[in-house]
């Protein structure tokens, strides 16, 4: 009935209320599914660029949703952020993931990590009993993070990962220059890798500025002794320019999708095969 209503101010207030709406339902819908275990986690083997061989996965959570099938992360992590959610569904994640990838033999794990579970005052707590229970060494879990975790208490945040590193695992930065102060983000916080966002493995195929800025962002990582990621690696060029640059790992579609562990195994069995 309201959507009849033209007058601009109306028209406006029930496209807010529809929003509303459909934000409340998709939070519902999520309660639901974390409930009905319709979340589960894929991962995506990154590889050593010189050697070829996988030397770890990322995890990504995935939403088989009963009736609209997939629904994109994209889609449903803002939300979920925004609504705390996040919180019990990054667990969850978090835990799958270190089960997972200890079943396996050498590989680490990446997981996610969002701005809001950085500020849960127990994720310290709950990463230390993730490992503990999945019997993964520290060094095998790496925690990406994006500069979010600066806004709001760059003195906590540093405190964090201060004690996420005394406990030995691996910090990498995510989606390296995407956001408004990466540098001052790098030169502050003790990262052992950086990801260079696909924004800028897609602008490789450049020869002027594009490359120029990846070359100078793994520059950047061998001055300061920190392993260089690139992701969303999607073809053959991007990936002979980024061995040229000796870029040290790389992830992208054109070298393995995210995946089932069943995957995951046998790809790693071919990988072994002579
Ligand atoms: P991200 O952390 O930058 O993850 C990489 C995204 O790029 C993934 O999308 C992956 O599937 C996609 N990707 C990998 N290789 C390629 C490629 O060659 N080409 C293209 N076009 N895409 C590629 P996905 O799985 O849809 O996730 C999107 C974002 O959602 C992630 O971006 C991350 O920010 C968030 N996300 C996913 N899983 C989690 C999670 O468990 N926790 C949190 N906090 N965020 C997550
Ligand atoms: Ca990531
Ligand atoms: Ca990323
Ligand atoms: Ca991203």
């Amino acid at each position: 009935a309201k959507r009849d209503e033209r007058g601009g101010y109306s028209f406006y207030a029930a496209d807010q209320n529809e929003r509303l709406a459909a934000h409340r339902r998709l939070l519902d819908e999520m309660r639901r599914g974390i409930r009905n275990g319709e979340f589960f986690v894929e991962f995506q083997p990154r590889f050593e660029t010189s050697s070829r061989r996988i030397r770890g996965v990322e995890a990504l959570v995935r939403w088989a949703h009963p009736e609209r099938g997939r629904v994109s992360p994209a889609e449903f992590i803002p939300q979920a952020e925004r609504s705390g959610l996040i919180i019990p569904l990054g667990e969850a994640v978090l835990r799958d993931a270190c089960r997972t990838i200890a079943g396996f033999d050498a590989i680490s794990v990446s997981v996610n990590v969002s701005p809001v579970q950085f500020r849960d005052p127990r994720l310290v707590e709950i990463i230390a009993s993730a490992l503990d229970e999945a019997g993964l060494p520290a060094h095998r879990l790496e925690l990406e993070i994006t500069e979010g975790i600066l806004i709001e208490d760059a003195e906590r945040a540093r405190q964090t990962l201060g004690r996420l590193k005394e406990m030995g695992l691996r910090l990498a930065m995510d989606d390296f220059g995407t956001g408004y102060s990466s540098m001052s983000y790098l030169c502050d916080f003790p990262f052992d890798v950086i990801k260079i966002d696909r924004k800028f493995v897609s602008g490789l195929h450049d020869p002027g500025r594009g490359r120029a800025v990846v070359q100078a962002i793994i520059g950047l990582g061998q001055s300061l002794g920190i392993g260089v990621t690139a992701e969303g690696v999607e073809t053959n060029d991007q990936l002979a320019m980024l061995m040229q640059l000796q870029c040290r790992e790389v992830q992208g579609f054109l070298l393995a999708r995210p995946m089932s562990p069943e995957a995951l195994r046998l790809l790693e069995s071919d990988a072994k095969a002579p």
